[in-house]
């Protein structure tokens, strides 16, 4: 019995990594030359890191997706308690087109202040440094994040849904499409929030996080700490935190800080207690 359940997980574990295998394929195809006609700064595409930002594409794309089956379920349940029947009721009635508005924006509204919170709360910055110490921005540092920061952030987001009714976590055979479409939805924008591509999309950058609008996110300047929304900047406005100069881009990324180099020592700096270790970064300032 045992074998057969160890020989599903092993079925299912190989799936998931053909399945990123033929993503990234994908993705490379769309965004390689692409960001050679629309560059907004001349790089590589085998950059420093780029190895290393491969694995965490793969690290990134397993690794949360385990460890945030228990935690979103009892977190979920519990919080399904807290709210009355009533709404929960009322949400379950409501088309699935609202039911995925509705998500969208609550758990954008969750993603906001959990990335916000990773660049104030110290503790939680150690984590989310690897995602900014990135000096040269493409596609691929969309992936470049501890499996800790993914998980937090995705906890934020997915919570709020799951509290009020709009989305059901994922356990076993039952699959709820509303938390489905949002992950896919958002994680291929943030393959293109973070590519090297000139496009500021008009006006339509007022409703829609763009390249630009993430770039600044990623600036290592004066005005570091700005647009933390995933896809919709007007939470940014809305919390005092919207930063977007006219045509312009940074033009220095990363931080300060050292971070570690090796991938190894990427992932376990953060866990050692502070002080141990000299490479680990202080949290920005906010202002
Ligand atoms: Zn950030
Ligand atoms: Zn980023």
């Amino acid at each position: 019995m045992e074998t057969i359940q160890l020989q599903r997980q092993l079925i299912s574990f190989a799936t998931d990594v053909v399945r990123l295998a033929i993503w990234l394929l994908v993705l490379m195809a769309v965004f390689v030359p692409l960001e050679r006609l629309f560059a907004v700064h001349s790089q590589k595409v085998f950059r420093k890191s780029f190895l290393a930002d491969l694995a965490y594409y793969f690290l990134t794309g397993l690794l949360p997706k385990m460890l945030l089956i228990v935690p979103t379920a009892l977190i979920a349940r519990c919080l399904h308690y807290a709210v009355p029947d009533d709404l929960h009721l009322w949400v379950a009635d409501l088309p699935l087109w609202a039911r995925l508005a509705a998500a969208w924006v609550v758990g954008e509204l969750g993603f906001y202040w959990g990335h916000r919170w990773m660049h104030q709360i110290p503790l939680l910055w150690r984590f989310h440094a690897i995602h900014h110490s990135a000096e040269e921005i493409d596609w691929l540092v969309n992936t470049r994040a501890h499996p800790f920061d993914i998980v937090f952030v995705r906890l934020c987001g997915f919570v709020p849904m799951y509290a009020l009714g709009l989305a059901q976590p994922m356990l076993g055979k039952t699959v709820d499409v509303v938390p489905l479409i949002i992950m896919l939805v958002a994680t291929l924008w943030g393959f293109l929030t973070h590519s090297n591509l000139r496009w500021q999309f008009g006006w339509l950058g007022l409703l829609i996080s763009t390249p630009a609008f993430h770039h600044w996110h990623h600036t290592n300047d004066e005005h570091t700490n700005k647009n933390y929304a995933s896809m919709l900047p007007f939470l940014d406005r809305l919390f005092g935190t919207w930063y977007m100069p006219r045509k312009q881009w940074p033009s220095k990324y990363g931080i300060d800080a050292p971070v570690a180099s090796g991938l190894t020592d990427q992932l376990l700096d953060p866990l050692l207690p502070r002080g141990e270790n000299a490479r680990v970064p202080t949290a920005q300032a906010v202002d």
